[in-house]
């Protein structure tokens, strides 16, 4: 008997919750369930993170959670509970299987099966946003070592534990090469631990191209968290509808699972949403927690519905469909086909899905770690950057002086394009002139002398090289 945590959500969630703990329920599945109010409600009631401290108690003691969507209230700084869950609970992994079940489901894609595991707690995710001119903000992508090889190891070793052939990565490291260009770095480390997995790399607007138009092309993708927000959702959505793929958000010690669509307030108490996206993630989570044969017996009898055509509006279609179901119904239907097995899908089997037991993080040897610059960040309103240069003169001392500036990554400054739009918004480079390394003291001097002459620094940034390499962008066209 495993104790878990229920939040039936918002709009469908209670629906499509009742209807997928009746198939568990029938199917003999060995939960003790406590529920718990999140969403709405909660927020609407003036909490703004929308879950109450009590219940994040119950989370945490029983350490799985099924979740039915939420509705976030739109603006009045309401945090994303998705969001914060992931992330207090340090739930790094998100696995979406998307599966396309021709000739049952329209699908323009007949072969496709293809498992999306998203980094689920950092990239721009991390939500450190910052308004620092009258022109300009700035979002953080953070990535971190450690987040990319915890995603990037679970990636393969779910590759290896569910048989599958390929693990593809997907970034944009040919302009980010700092963040992507970690996590593609990582990336190869590790595929070369596993030679038996085939590995590749795509830069993530071709791949995703690729995905959306041959998905047969691909088994598991592995990606940052907002690519794989964005990608997933494609993904399940070219199966035939995003009303039929589950999550798992694992983390080392909790899981969270749910449907990867929303709270579609529009259906919501109609009796008319497809469970089935909640009922995945139900059946990975009894997988997950060990009762692997209830899983494959419900995944059996929910193929075996599917085959029969009994179907949700959402995938419905005239000629393949055989009849038109509600959301109760359609439950009572895969309930009634518990122990039978699909008839042309491959059936279900859950022997080997116990958690995956990954290596805990091992903090790295220390780099050798140099200071070669800084990066002072200034909101200046006029347009030439020759004159901002002068403006900065009084800045330079006999050690550090001017070596660029840039204007939304771009170099304007020295020999800038006078074609090139600048905004306020004005990064000037300041580095050793004569070979003195570096100190922080310069930079505290440097800040000082810009208050001096009204230069208003909105921020800076240290350049750093880690074991004689230089870690930080030049300026475009430097
Ligand atoms: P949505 O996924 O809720 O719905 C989009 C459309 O997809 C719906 O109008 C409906 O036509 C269809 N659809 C979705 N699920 C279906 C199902 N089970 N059966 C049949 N049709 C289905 O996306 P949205 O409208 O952008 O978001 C609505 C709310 O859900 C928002 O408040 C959003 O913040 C929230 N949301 C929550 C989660 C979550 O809790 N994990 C995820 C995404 C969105």
């Amino acid at each position: 008997m495993t104790r878990i945590t229920v939040a039936k959500g918002d709009g469908i969630g209670p629906e499509i919750m009742d209807a997928t703990l009746s198939i568990l329920q029938a199917a003999g599945a060995q939960l003790e369930i406590d529920e718990i109010e999140v969403g709405e409600k909660v927020y609407l009631a003036g909490n703004t993170s929308g879950i109450a401290p009590e219940a994040w108690d119950i989370i945490r003691r029983n350490k799985i959670f099924l979740k039915a969507p939420i509705t976030t209230p739109q603006g009045g700084g309401y945090k994303s509970l998705n969001v914060t869950t992931r992330k207090f609970l340090g739930l790094y992994s998100n696995v979406r299987p998307c599966r396309s079940l021709h000739p049952f489901v329209k699908t323009k894609h007949p072969v496709m099966d293809i498992v999306i595991i998203r980094e689920n707690e950092e990239d721009l995710y991390a939500g450190i946003e910052h308004q620092q001119t009258d022109e300009v903000v700035q979002c953080l992508k953070l990535i971190s070592r450690p987040g990319c090889e915890k995603i990037i190891r679970y990636a393969f070793e779910y590759a290896r534990q569910q048989k599958r052939k390929k693990v593809t990565c997907f970034t944009k490291d040919n302009i980010m090469k700092q963040t992507d260009g970690l996590f593609h770095k990582v990336f190869d480390e590790i595929a070369a631990e596993y030679p038996e997995i085939q590995n590749e790399h795509w830069i993530i607007d071709i791949g995703a191209a690729k995905m959306a138009d041959s998905p047969e092309l691909f088994d598991v993708i592995v990606m940052p968290n907002l690519y794989g927000d964005v990608l997933s959702d494609v993904a399940a959505q070219i199966t035939g509808s995003v009303g039929l793929a589950g999550s798992a958000n694992i983390g080392e010690s909790c899981a969270m699972f749910e449907a990867i669509h929303g709270s579609a307030p529009r259906v919501a108490g109609q009796d008319r949403a497809n469970p089935s996206g909640l009922l995945q993630g139900a059946i990975m989570m009894l997988s997950h927690i060990g009762q692997t044969e209830i899983a494959a017996k419900i995944q059996n009898a929910w193929l075996r519905t599917i085959e029969d055509g009994i179907h949700t509006y959402d995938i419905y279609r005239e000629g393949i469909s055989k009849q038109k179901v509600g959301t109760r119904a359609f439950a009572e239907a895969v309930i009634a086909n518990l122990g039978q097995q699909p008839q042309q899908f491959q059936p279900a089997s859950y022997a080997e899905a116990a958690p995956l037991q990954l290596p805990k993080y091992q903090r790295k040897q220390a780099a050798a770690k140099k200071l070669e610059g800084v990066d002072l960040f200034v909101h200046w309103s006029g347009t030439s950057a020759d004159e901002l240069a002068q403006l900065l003169q009084p800045l330079q001392t006999k050690e550090v002086g001017l070596s660029m500036i840039t204007n939304r990554g771009i170099k304007v400054w020295p020999n800038g394009f006078e074609e090139t739009f600048c905004t306020d918004h004005w990064r000037c480079r300041f580095k050793p002139t004569n070979g003195t390394p570096m100190q922080k003291e310069d930079i505290i001097e440097l800040l000082r002398k810009a208050t001096e002459n009204q230069i208003d620094t909105i921020k800076t940034e240290n350049l750093y090289s880690f074991n004689g390499t230089a870690a930080f962008s030049l300026g475009q066209g430097q």
